[in-house]
């Protein structure tokens, strides 16, 4: 049961130019709001058509400030605001490696691939298969054709491409899966929605060499992380 309203499935009608004025009209409300900072986000969020990423019943409502379902057991492409939410404090950039746990539509791994250009690199993993191959397909329509996508359990990192220099999760976790801290690179910076007596807090975690720094930035609603580390399995 997602705690949000799902609108109702619709056959899509929307013309390219709409997508188009809505994308550049919601980047103009990210940047007003606060949310988008950097000219590098900015960019990235006006070159990767959201609309691209998602279900063909779902398509029009692809600038509204709402999460959408994906196929899978438990995917939902998150609403527009939580990128730059989840990457400013992140800190995403040029020339980093980046690790995504939750690929779900492919939309963030897109936007990330954008952002760290070409002299940086991007894992995605993703635990259920009809989920990842949606991606896929949505990735490869979209052109591109360096990201390095995983099927397995996202808690447990990517070690054969270790260390990272950014992590972000999109699904909630009980607490930050210790591989995941053993892949951040000293100075690196881990982002996730972490469970707190029933609320989901967004955390940043900075690795500052012989200890962790952690910041709660505000609550937020995911997914559960399933897995080794599930956010159900205690
Ligand atoms: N960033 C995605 C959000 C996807 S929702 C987007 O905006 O499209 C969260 C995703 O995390 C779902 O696709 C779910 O299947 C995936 N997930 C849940 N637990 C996981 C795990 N242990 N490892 C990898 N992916 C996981």
């Amino acid at each position: 049961m997602p705690g949000w309203i799902v609108p109702p499935p619709k056959k899509p009608e929307k013309t390219p130019e709409e997508f188009r004025e809505e994308r550049e009209r919601k980047v103009g409300w990210l940047v007003r709001h606060g949310y988008l900072r950097s000219e590098r986000i900015r960019s990235a969020m006006l070159a990767v058509r959201r609309e691209d990423f998602i279900p063909a019943p779902y398509r029009d409502y692809a600038y509204e400030e709402v999460p959408l379902p994906l196929p899978g057991l438990q995917a939902t492409i998150s609403c527009p605001h939580s990128y730059p939410l989840f990457y400013e404090p992140l800190g995403l950039g040029e020339g980093q490696r980046f690790l995504e746990i939750g690929l779900g539509s492919g939309y963030g791994t897109a936007l990330a691939r954008e952002i760290v250009g070409d002299s940086g690199i991007v894992v995605s993993v993703e635990i259920d298969p009809v989920t990842l191959e949606f991606a896929r397909g949505n990735l490869k329509r979209a052109g591109y054709r360096d990201i390095v996508l995983v099927q397995g359990d996202g808690g447990l990192g990517a070690s054969e491409r270790a260390p990272f220099d950014r992590i972000c999760m999109t699904a909630a976790c009980l607490d930050v899966p210790p591989p995941l801290l053993e892949q951040l690179e000293r100075g690196g910076r881990l982002i996730a929605p972490v469970l707190d007596r029933g609320v989901q807090i967004l955390t940043l975690v900075k690795n500052v060499g012989r200890k962790i720094e952690r910041t709660e930035i505000c609550e937020v609603l995911y997914v559960s992380l399933r897995g080794k580390f599930g956010a159900e399995e205690r």
